[in-house]
């Protein structure tokens, strides 16, 4: 759930530069002559990326008829992930824009390769597109396969298109019993907008709840001597400062991780500031 700013190496672009050594020139100039299809295509993918209706694009097993989906996946594999091949460099590129190194789609693992938001089996046009290549860990792009939207409301967040660095959506609840373990959830107003009914199918379809209570148990170990010594010095209104004071420095951080969410819920429990943390 991270934004990633959007790639400007244009898709005509990456494409010749990636068909530019096939040895095979009838080949080469059958690719070629899907140039302008594919950047007319890539051109409406930004129409429909910008308007969250990615899904209402069609699949298809080929690309204008000419070429087929067999023959664009070799060209993804071979010209733009194959080392030392003319199209691995918008490879490396598109990798490395991922923040830390953090798989955007979870925030929280880390990337491992290139992943098609629109899956090169069913939209070859887009194989080599950049806009449609974002780095992901191996276990979101795995969960991500199987997955199809069907309307608006049921897209995934897109790292390039949708940015939720602005708001907090990710929040967290404190399981009062010892030990206390963190529950974490995507916060949503009274008439869901359409970023929330989005975050919320992106928070469950990663199972994200999983991954960032686990995080959290972590933590929790980690903090417990500290909150003790300052529970025993000043009391628990010093405990509840420390982890407010936390909460806001990840909170500058970024507002949507699950450290910001943790700190906040822990800050705000009185049963945890007053001994909870024990355990
Ligand atoms: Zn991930």
């Amino acid at each position: 759930m991270m934004n990633i700013n959007k790639p400007t190496d244009n898709v005509i672009k990456v494409f010749e530069d990636c068909i530019s050594n096939f040895e095979d020139e009838t080949f080469k100039a059958k690719l070629q002559s899907i140039s302008s299809y594919i950047q007319n295509s890539t051109d409406n993918y930004e129409i429909k990326a910008a308007s969250n209706s990615l899904y209402s694009l069609s699949p298809s097993t080929d690309v204008n008829g000419i070429v087929t989906m067999k023959e664009m996946k070799n060209v993804y594999e071979n010209k733009l992930v194959k080392k030392k091949q003319p199209g691995r460099k918008y490879y490396d590129k598109l990798k490395l824009a991922a923040k830390n190194r953090k798989c955007p789609l979870c925030g929280e693992r880390t990337v491992s390769s290139l992943d098609h938001v629109l899956p090169k089996t069913k939209y070859p046009v887009f194989a080599v597109s950049p806009i449609n290549l974002i780095p992901a860990c191996a276990d979101c792009n795995k969960i991500k396969d199987t997955y199809q939207p069907t309307s608006s409301d049921t897209e995934i967040i897109h790292p390039y298109y949708d940015d939720i660095s602005d708001q907090q959506y990710l929040f967290a609840s404190v399981n009062e019993i010892s030990p206390p373990s963190l529950q974490f959830y995507i916060k949503t107003s009274p008439v869901e907008t359409m970023i929330e009914k989005r975050l919320k199918v992106h928070f469950n379809l990663f199972e994200l709840n999983d991954l960032y209570s686990s995080h959290a148990a972590e933590e929790l170990s980690g903090i417990q001597y500290r909150l003790s010594k300052l529970h025993r010095s000043n009391g628990m209104a010093s405990v509840q400062e420390h982890l407010y004071e936390e909460y806001q420095s990840q909170f500058m951080n970024n507002k949507n991780s699950w450290k910001t969410a943790m700190y906040k819920a822990l800050s705000e429990s009185h049963w945890f500031c007053n001994g909870g943390f024990l355990f």
